[in-house]
């Protein structure tokens, strides 16, 4: 990305701060400071960050500890680097007072209470008022729509991912362990390019696949079972995510039909989808096939959600319509209905699309993958 690109995500910011009435903003979200500064480094814990960003009007800092100086201004040569040397919070508290910010949002998900708490220990000590504003989904709605360098990576983030689930799937026979066949998705991923996984890779068998997350074990592939394969990779910071259902021997009736129900729900809904409908409305596409079939309690979960420097990122395409957001050109999502049934197992089918005025641009190349169509 460019400095204009930062540039430009700022002062798209720093509109929404003036629409809010607030002077600055506390960034503790790691995906929203690296959207925001270009700084690239993650946070291993919640409670462990590898910095903040302090944005008002006219300033941008990004406070960090000295391991990650240079780093930081390596790659966020747009922001003042500030090292704290006696807590994050004195330093903050110095900043905001230079800055003269009175109303201060901060990310109410990603701030934990803790840290609240020494900075308003330290504001109180320096008799500075600080007004807290709690925001929820500011930066997380600029990065929804994506811009063509993001789009032009996720779709080799996912091409990676395809590739690699071909390659492994290929290997899938009675006996191997859901863990063995993890390990071999991981591994390929960063043989193939990936930074590594976007998620642990998720590999599903017979009743395990009931579960719509599962945590892969020592249970042994069988024939005559659903397998469910849901991974994806971290391209260049950017992520993927696809599901796939596999088999092993002749499919029976039942599996089939279940197939076919989860895969026309997902065609009506790549079909439909198209920017200005409502998330819910979206969700609602695929919904109505799998009701219309009877196994509407067996789809627990939204239809999908944005993918970028989150696998999991806003907007949701939850079925709740007091939540829902308006669908714009340029957010990519996954479109992933599935059916679980407890005793039995489940299907899930997982493709990502790329929203347009005129419809949804279906992101996944490999077509080979539909082998029960
Ligand atoms: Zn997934
Ligand atoms: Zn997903």
């Amino acid at each position: 990305m460019t400095m204009r690109v930062y540039q430009q995500r700022l002062t798209l910011l720093r509109q929404v701060l003036k629409e809010q009435g607030l002077d600055g903003i506390l960034v503790s979200c790691p995906e929203n400071r690296r959207y925001l500064s270009g700084f690239s480094a993650t946070d291993s814990h919640l409670n462990e960050s590898s910095g903040f960003l302090l944005i008002g009007q006219d300033a941008a800092f990004l406070l960090t500890d000295f391991r990650y100086r240079e780093w930081a201004q390596a790659e966020a040569p747009g922001f003042s680097v500030q090292i704290y040397g006696q807590g994050m919070a004195k330093l903050l508290v110095e900043l905001v007072r230079q800055l003269g910010v009175g109303r201060l949002g901060f990310e109410a998900p990603f701030l934990t209470y803790g840290t609240y708490q020494k900075i308003s220990q330290e504001a109180e000590a320096a008799g500075l008022q600080i007004e807290w504003r709690p925001l929820e989904n500011v930066v997380e709605q600029l990065r929804a729509v994506k811009d063509q360098e993001e789009i032009s990576l996720i779709r080799r983030s996912l091409a990676i991912t395809e590739r690699v689930l071909a390659q492994v799937g290929a290997t899938l026979r009675a006996g191997l362990t859901e863990g063995e066949v993890a390990w071999r998705l991981e591994q390929a991923l960063r043989e193939a390019g990936a930074e590594g996984p976007s998620f642990p890779p998720m590999v599903a068998a017979g009743k395990n696949a009931a579960r719509p997350h599962h945590h892969p074990g020592e249970r042994r592939l069988q024939t005559g079972e659903p397998i469910i394969i849901d991974m994806g990779a971290v391209y260049q910071g950017y992520c993927s995510d696809m599901t796939r259902t596999f088999y092993l021997g002749e499919p029976d009736v039942r599996f089939k039909e279940i197939y076919a129900i989860v895969r026309r729900a997902q065609l009506a809904a790549e079909a439909g989808i198209r920017a200005g409908m409502m998330t819910h409305e979206a969700d609602g596409l695929a919904r109505q096939v799998i009701v219309a079939a009877g196994y509407g309690e067996a789809f627990g979960h939204s239809l999908g959600h944005g993918v970028g420097l989150a696998v999991h990122e806003h907007p949701s395409l939850s079925p709740v319509q007091e939540r829902a957001v308006t669908l714009q050109a340029g957010m990519i999502t996954t479109v992933e209905p599935g059916i679980y049934l407890p005793d039995w197992g489940g299907v899930r089918l997982e493709d990502m699309v790329l929203i347009q005025p005129e419809g949804a641009q279906l992101l996944n190349r490999d077509r080979t993958f539909y082998q029960f169509d």
